[in-house]
């Protein structure tokens, strides 16, 4: 049993100077724009509006802070997450892109505390090649990865299971690092909890 006791925005960055001191094991979450991250966060720590749920995709461009108080099985832990911006956004400019998408692989290159990489995919829509890009380049980092399918929601019930066996084959990782999720139905959110305190 997972309880949140407290969640709180920490700070914004851009650039490594910006970021918080490496005190407390970190999470960060990465996806497309759109692809519900924002929705994600809100739902793993039970807050509806502690990250904004972007009107505009793709406006999010910085990397955002909270941390987390919980605990589990009587035992309290302080997690810090990371939420990057959204990548592969087409109606963001390509220069626009350069300026964001270096800021993902700049900290996960160099980010001390970082345990963790939450990859958010669309479950309905599977892998796409931005998706398989991203895994690639977080496994090569020698990053622990937890890919996260979310708006299940809008899988029949009995097209999950088969769902989650295929994105795990399509991405070549076994089926215990793909989570199927859902932020309008608070689908998964014990089950990603589990997973990221077990690599931390
Ligand atoms: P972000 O840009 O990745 O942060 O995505 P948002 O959290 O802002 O969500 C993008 C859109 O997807 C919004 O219209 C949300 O309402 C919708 N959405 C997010 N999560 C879910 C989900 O679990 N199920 C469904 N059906 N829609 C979702």
């Amino acid at each position: 049993m997972i309880r949140i006791l407290d969640a709180r925005f920490v700070t914004t960055a851009v650039s490594p100077e910006q970021y918080p001191s490496a005190t407390l094991p970190e999470v960060a979450f990465v996806g497309r724009s759109n692809v519900g991250k924002s929705s994600m966060i809100n739902a793993l720590v039970g807050r509806r509006k502690l990250v904004r749920v972007s009107k505009t995709p793709g406006r999010t461009r910085t990397i955002n802070f909270f941390d987390v108080d919980l605990e589990r099985d009587r035992a309290r832990r302080s997690i810090r997450l990371a939420d990057m911006p959204g990548f592969g956004f087409a109606r963001v400019s390509k220069s626009e892109r350069k300026k964001w998408e270096p800021m993902i692989t700049t900290y996960v290159a160099q980010r001390q505390s970082l345990r963790a990489v939450v990859c958010i995919i669309d479950a309905e829509v599977g892998p796409t090649s931005t998706d398989h890009q991203a895994l690639d380049y977080l496994t090569d980092a020698g990053r622990s990865v937890l890919v996260v399918a979310t708006k299940v929601d809008r899988i029949g019930k009995a097209k999950r299971k088969p769902r989650l066996s295929s994105i795990a084959k399509q991405l070549n990782i076994p089926e215990n690092r793909v989570v199927l999720f859902s932020a309008v139905e608070a689908i998964g959110v014990d089950e990603v909890w589990e997973a990221l305190l077990d690599s931390l």
